[in-house]
Formats: structure tokens, C-alpha cells, sequence
């Protein structure tokens, strides 16, 4: 990245604010926006302090008018199933007009572009594991559908900027993904976990708790991004750990590392929340040279110490 000067949407966001910091550290300087919808000023922290990071407090669905980039990373929208549950209209509106308004930023300074994408584009998938070929298996109405069609119709907007304008854009899909900054009440089933195991609550299982999810660490993910940014692939790559985990698997993970008593209680399962999700990383490996490295136990005793942290301001807390 060295001397240049990128603009991440997103920025007050969990894979926002680490992949500001990782920008910073390559050198370039970075203009941060962010509507705080989802992310949060304490995102921020570390980077405040830095002399090559200026924020913006901004809604991408309105144009931004700004100069000198070199480098576009489209990273805003709520991310979590509670929160796009919550900001539907929002997210839709995020992932169209939002993602345009980028695009459009790129397209007139003539900078580069990089699309956060999802393994929600694959849906509930009948392919396993997937691979960047694959269609998906989406329900277009479902109550995830705000989320995965905002996305779907990003990846059709960032291609027809390539085809159409020339823009030289990549976007990355992105698998679950955990670590410190995952906010602790957004929803997610390692966020929820690690909170309650330290909160002395039950651990929440949605169903049986079979369904499976593959759980990639944010310095993995971000390792994945930056080396993208860097390649010439303009057709989505897979970003995310292939290990799979069922997901009472993963509470039994979280009970090992955080020492807790908790106990299990199963709850209801969302509508249309996949059975299974694990990436196919054959094009990541061959492309970018790039495996993750740490392990799910790994990550969760990675990220104990930022949970315990926010266990502690918990007013309800036990621990
Ligand atoms: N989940 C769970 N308990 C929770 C939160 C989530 O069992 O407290 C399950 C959820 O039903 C899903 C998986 O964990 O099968 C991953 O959910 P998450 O919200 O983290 O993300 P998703 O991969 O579904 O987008």
C-alpha cells in the first residue's frame, strides 16, 4: 500500500477498524467512513492515535465528495443476522446505493476498488464445501434475504463497473469470522457464547446445535484481504478457515477455554439458517499463496482477553 491514500466505508466497523490498522501499518494513509449504525466509536481507539487516519462520520447511501484516493475498500453494512434483522431497509439500501456510491468514487478518480462480500451469497448451500463457482441456494424473500440480496446485488454492481467502466475492482467472500472488536451484543453465535460463558449464563444453541459454521480469525482474514488487494483478480475469492465446526462443537470449545460452568440450553432455530457453511480455499491457496493459521481454540484464547474486558462493563455480570 505504501505511500497511497485508501478510503475504507465501514471503518468503525470489526474487520473495518483491523483492516484501517493493517493499512496504516503497510504505510498508506487512510480516510475512515462510517455512519455508527453497527460500528462504534471504541473501534476507533487505536487508531485515533494515528497521525495517517482521518475519520469520516458519514451515510454512504448520500455521495461523498472527496479527492486523492488511490484505493477503495467497500466495507460498511450491518453484518450480523440480529442486526440486518433490525436495519433491513438499511442494509438493502447499504449494499445498492451504498456500494454505487463507491464504485462511482472509484470509477472518477481512477482508483482501485476491493468489495467485502459473504458466504451468504451461497445461501443454505447443497454444494460442500463451497466454492467460488457455485451459484448459491438463497431465498430471496426469507428473513435473511435484506442481508444476502444487498450482497448478491453488490457483487452483479462491482462486476458491471469492471465490464462496463473499466474499474479495476476484486471482492473477497467473506466466511464467519471472530476476534477481538466482535461486538459482544451483536448477535453472533461466538460473541454470545464467549459472553455467557464468562457471564455465568446458559450458552444459547439455536436447534441441535448440528448445523456447522468454519471460523476463520480476523488476523487470518485480514492477512487474506490485504494480499488480494494486491492480486489482480477481479472474480470473487473465498476468504475464510475450512474447518468446520458444528456448532455445539464450538460451545464445547468456548466452555474449554473460558474454564466456565455454563450450561446448554437449546432455543428455537431461526428461519432459513444453514445447515452448513465451510469454504472452499483451493483458489485463495493457488492465487494469493494464503492459508489461515490459527485454529478455532487458538482464536477463542486469542480473543479471551477482549471478551473478559466487556464481560466486566456488563452490568448483569457475575464474573
Ligand atoms: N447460533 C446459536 N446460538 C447463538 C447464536 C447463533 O446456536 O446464540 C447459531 C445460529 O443459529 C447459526 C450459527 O450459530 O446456526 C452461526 O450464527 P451467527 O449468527 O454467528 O452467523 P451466521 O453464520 O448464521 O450468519
Amino acid at each position: 500500500m505504501g505511500t497511497q491514500r485508501v478510503l475504507v466505508s465501514g471503518a468503525a466497523g470489526f474487520l473495518g477498524s483491523h483492516l484501517c490498522e493493517a493499512l496504516i501499518a503497510e504505510g498508506a494513509s487512510v480516510v475512515g467512513v462510517d455512519n455508527l449504525c453497527t460500528g462504534t466509536y471504541e473501534n476507533l481507539t487505536e487508531l485515533n492515535r494515528e497521525p495517517r487516519f482521518e475519520f469520516i462520520d458519514h451515510d454512504i447511501c448520500e455521495p461523498l465528495k472527496i479527492d486523492g484516493v488511490d484505493y477503495v475498500f467497500n466495507f460498511a453494512s450491518p453484518a450480523s443476522p440480529a442486526d440486518y434483522a433490525r436495519l433491513g431497509p438499511e442494509t438493502l439500501k447499504v449494499g445498492s446505493y451504498g456500494t454505487l456510491n463507491m464504485l462511482e468514487i472509484a470509477r472518477s478518480l481512477d482508483a482501485k476498488f476491493l468489495h467485502a462480500s459473504t458466504s451468504e451469497c451461497y445461501g443454505d448451500p447443497d454444494i460442500h464445501p463451497q466454492p467460488e463457482t457455485y451459484w448459491g441456494h438463497v431465498n430471496p424473500i426469507g428473513p435473511r434475504s435484506v442481508y444476502d440480496e444487498s450482497k448478491r446485488f453488490s457483487e452483479a454492481a462491482v462486476m458491471a463497473y469492471y465490464r462496463y467502466y473499466g474499474v479495476d475492482t476484486r471482492m473477497v467472500r467473506i466466511f464467519n469470522t471472530y476476534g477481538p472488536r466482535l461486538q459482544p451484543t451483536d448477535g453472533r453465535v461466538i460473541s454470545n457464547l464467549m459472553m455467557q460463558a464468562l457471564l455465568g449464563e446458559d450458552l444459547t444453541i439455536f436447534g441441535d446445535g448440528s448445523q456447522t459454521r468454519s471460523f476463520c480469525y480476523v488476523s487470518d482474514l485480514i492477512d487474506g484481504i490485504m494480499r488480494l488487494s494486491k492480486s489482480d483478480e477481479h472474480t470473487p475469492v473465498n476468504i475464510g478457515n475450512p474447518e468446520e465446526w458444528t456448532i455445539l462443537e464450538c460451545a464445547k470449545q468456548v466452555l474449554a477455554v473460558t474454564g466456565s460452568k455454563s450450561r446448554i440450553r437449546h432455543e428455537a432455530l431461526p428461519e432459513d439458517d444453514p445447515t452448513r457453511r465451510k469454504p472452499d480455499i483451493t483458489k485463495a491457496k493457488e492465487l494469493l499463496g494464503w492459508s489461515p493459521k490459527v485454529t478455532l481454540p487458538e482464536g477463542l484464547r486469542l480473543s479471551l482477553d477482549y471478551f473478559e474486558k466487556r464481560a466486566k462493563e456488563t452490568p448483569t455480570s457475575k464474573a
